[in-house]
């Protein structure tokens, strides 16, 4: 079996509403796809995004570089063409725009395993169950007024939502605190509740933060630093009594090991779209030999696959970015998320509802 052609398309959403964290602000949801073809008529689609910025360049490095490494190849030798992907291009990065275009195509190849198998993404891996837990990160933004916070969380727990997330990182300490009080005071002790910070503070001022919340039973704080802070992340660790979540700005297994290694974070975070389908898994596992939990980002219609083929995973993350334009969109029941029994991963855009967002397509053979 080989591939024989190669679609991309990179498409620029409108966001589903005005979405702020600590660092910015959500400008368009850029989505990077790949659909692989074969000689034997089997097809496997793929994607990434972005959050505004980087699409196009995403798709330059896709078309340039990862399809000609590509084409021609057996789409079923996954570990073999991740190795090619990831040699042949390391010089001009390890992370970023070369790995986002690397995994829409791993994705779009395991879609095509199993699919090929006749058997849904979770089940082709081997299911460690049929459904997952959610938690919702949507009701939270920090643009939030409290009110609206309230009362979407306690919305969420209403319809069954075992988990809700908050974002912090106000410029005020006590407004944080007080915004995360009212919300845990609105969903009872029961829920899991998140905070997440996206990478705003230092070890310092994460440190003082941490100290306010710890009588609140966090689940996670996520992101309280820079990414590549390992060395703050293993200090903050040590003094707060609150989990630490991290890992959707991480994009290979060796930095996700060097948080493992130093105990610097119990929550691994990984993105899908940033790392693809077979490094995800690498990633999994190695949290799993640390005895440490994952608990992906975004990307929940391929997530709820992943989680549910991971024993050691916890939730798929429900923040309905693509759900208008899906043919599809993901089950949730009584906050469980169904990974769908179609074969492969199942999602698929409507092409009626994305054609007007799409600002470019190429075709490689
Ligand atoms: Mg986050």
């Amino acid at each position: 079996m080989k591939i024989r052609r190669i679609d991309t398309a990179c498409y620029r959403f409108p966001p589903h509403r005005k979405i702020v964290d600590a660092i910015q602000e959500v400008e368009c949801l850029e989505v990077i796809a790949a659909t692989v073809r074969t000689d034997t008529g089997d097809e496997g689609f793929g994607f990434t995004y972005t959050i505004g910025r980087g699409g196009r360049a995403t798709k330059v490095m896709l078309d340039t570089e990862v399809v000609p490494l590509i084409l021609g190849e057996d789409p079923r030798d996954t570990q073999r063409l991740w190795e090619k992907m990831w040699w042949g291009l390391h010089w001009v990065g390890r992370h970023g725009v070369t790995l986002l275009a690397a995994s829409a195509v791993d994705i779009a190849l395991w879609d095509l395993k199993a699919r090929q198998a006749g058997q849904p993404l979770f089940r082709f891996l081997g299911a460690a169950r049929d459904r997952t837990p959610v938690y919702n990160t949507d009701c939270g933004w920090l643009n939030h007024g409290v009110e609206e916070m309230v009362r979407e969380a306690a919305a969420c727990v209403e319809r069954g939502i075992p988990g809700v997330k908050i974002k912090v990182g106000k410029e005020s300490r006590l407004e944080d605190v007080a915004r995360v009080r009212a919300v845990r005071k609105a969903v009872g002790e029961d829920v899991k509740l998140m905070v997440d910070a996206n990478l705003r503070w230092n070890a310092a001022e994460a440190m003082a933060r941490c100290r306010l919340l710890e009588d609140l039973d966090l689940f996670w704080m996520e992101e309280p630093l820079g990414a590549d802070d390992v060395l703050g992340h293993e200090q903050l660790s040590r003094r707060t009594s609150i989990p630490i979540a991290l890992g959707e700005n991480l994009f290979n297994r060796h930095v996700f090991r060097e948080y493992l290694a130093r105990g610097a974070a119990g929550i691994l975070q990984p993105d899908v779209g940033r790392v693809g389908i077979t490094e995800w898994l690498r990633i999994a596992a190695l949290a799993h030999s640390f005895n440490a939990s994952v608990s992906p980002h975004l990307m929940m219609e391929v997530h709820v696959h992943l989680v549910c083929a991971t024993p050691n995973a916890l939730f798929v993350e429900q923040v309905p970015m693509l759900e208008r334009f899906l043919q599809h969109p993901l089950r949730i029941e009584d906050g469980y998320a169904v990974p769908p029994e179609r074969p492969g991963h199942g999602v698929a855009f409507d092409e009626e509802k994305v054609s007007a967002y799409c600002l470019e397509t190429s075709s490689w053979q």
